[in-house]
């Protein structure tokens, strides 16, 4: 069945001489493979559209819970600005990398959005820390360990909140506080933001960098300490960016 996608090439590998496996999340079928024959030949009309990280409508043969096969490949957007810039190449990378460990366990169509719209707010230019702690807040929901920016975590209320615990994976009211420690609740009011804004619609990012810092190092203890998950363009970003 020829079939039209949507899709963002993850990775890719060598299959033979000429032809390479590309892994692309698509829109209709999430994580796919899809052999592109020939492709790495100098000749073919698929070399240019098959390299890792093009953002591109796909022609395939498509076969479900098999691999796909290319016809051709039209791109949809060169995410030139990402690609000329080497700290936004690594932020790229590290979505590019988390997304491929949350895309195992959620929602599919939900995942793809959030990843293609923060790389395209990334490329037009918005702040990438802000966009990828966005991401990261959004994605905690599918690595099980969500949380909760609405209610304390202890009794249910709503009312007296006076900061966030990890322990705790929620807000801690007035009434239920211990000895937990302290997070500024500005913090936890733009967390809460991150959580529910819909990445298609921002228009405009306007939060003080210092805070912007704080949160990013909150999210990185958080993700260090909660998800389990140790990745190489993590370090390689944290590195471009301190
Ligand atoms: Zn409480």
């Amino acid at each position: 069945m020829i079939s039209k996608v949507e899709g963002f090439i993850m990775s890719e590998v060598p299959y033979g001489d000429t032809s390479k496996i590309i892994n692309v999340l698509t829109k209709e079928h999430g994580l796919i493979g899809i052999i592109c024959k020939g492709s790495k030949s100098l000749k073919s009309k698929n070399r240019a559209t098959t390299l890792r990280f093009t953002y591109a409508i796909f022609n395939i043969y498509y076969k479900e819970n098999k691999l796909s096969t290319l016809i051709d490949a039209e791109i949809i957007d060169n995410l030139i600005n990402i690609k000329n810039d080497i700290v936004l190449i690594s932020y790229l990378n590290y979505l590019t990398e988390l997304t491929n460990q949350v895309i195992k366990q959620g929602d599919e169509k939900e995942i793809y959005a959030i990843f293609i719209n923060a790389i395209l707010l990334i490329d037009k230019g918005f702040n990438p820390m802000v966009v990828t702690n966005i991401v990261e807040v959004k994605y905690l929901e599918y690595l099980g360990v969500f949380i909760n920016l609405d209610t304390c975590s202890k009794c249910g209320s709503n009312k007296d909140i006076v900061t966030i615990s990890f322990n705790d994976g929620g807000l801690i009211c007035k009434k239920c506080y211990q000895n937990e420690e302290i997070v500024d609740l500005k913090i936890v009011r733009i967390l809460r933001n991150y959580l529910y804004v819909d990445l298609e619609k921002i228009s405009k990012i306007d939060i003080d960098n210092n805070l912007v810092k704080k949160i990013n190092l909150f999210l990185d203890l958080y993700y260090e300490q909660y998800t389990g998950l140790y990745l190489q363009s993590k370090k390689f970003l944290k590195n471009m960016t301190d």
